[in-house]
């Protein structure tokens, strides 16, 4: 896409400080880390966000997260990392091109965690029930094993 930042990157337009690159899959530094290793993985393949991508781009691009985060947790000697996808504006997004960010962790780093909205076990159930009606919809299958339990 001509206006996109990551397919001016994934074409050379724009420089990048690439980590991991193959034939469907790039891996570049953030260039504002939220820590050193802050890293972005994406599909060559232009989609807005992950619900854009297609499911093969996103197996390869997880398959690549498998593979390069405990090298980049080693190298930034990490405690561990959070492996995240911002989707719509809402959600922090500013660049629309899939993407995930490995983002290297550190005991006590104190990066805050989300505050909780907290659900009564009441209120998951009804969720719960309602979510699972509708993915069954689409995705042919229920959390109550294709029994048809669901009440939506
Ligand atoms: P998000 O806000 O989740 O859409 O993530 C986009 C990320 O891209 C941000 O963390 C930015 O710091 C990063 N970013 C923006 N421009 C560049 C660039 N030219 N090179 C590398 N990372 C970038
Ligand atoms: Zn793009």
């Amino acid at each position: 896409m001509s206006d996109c930042l990551f397919c001016k990157i994934i074409e050379g337009e724009i420089p990048s400080s690439k980590v991991y690159e193959d034939e469907h899959v790039l891996a570049f530094l953030d260039i504002n880390p939220v820590k050193a290793g802050h890293t972005l993985v994406i599909p060559k393949a232009h989609g807005a966000d992950l619900t854009e991508s297609s499911e093969k781009d996103l197996r390869r691009v997880m398959t690549v997260v498998k593979q390069i985060a405990p090298t980049i947790k080693s190298v930034v000697k990490a405690d561990g990392f959070n492996v995240t996808s911002n989707i719509g504006t809402a959600a922090g997004q500013s660049v629309f091109h899939t993407h995930l960010h490995i983002i290297p962790r550190y005991e006590g780093d104190g990066l805050a965690a989300w505050p909780h909205d907290g659900a009564t076990d009441e209120e998951r159930t009804a969720l719960a029930e309602k979510l699972c009606g509708k993915i069954k919809r689409t995705s042919n299958t229920c959390c109550k094993r294709g029994e048809n339990k669901c009440s939506l």
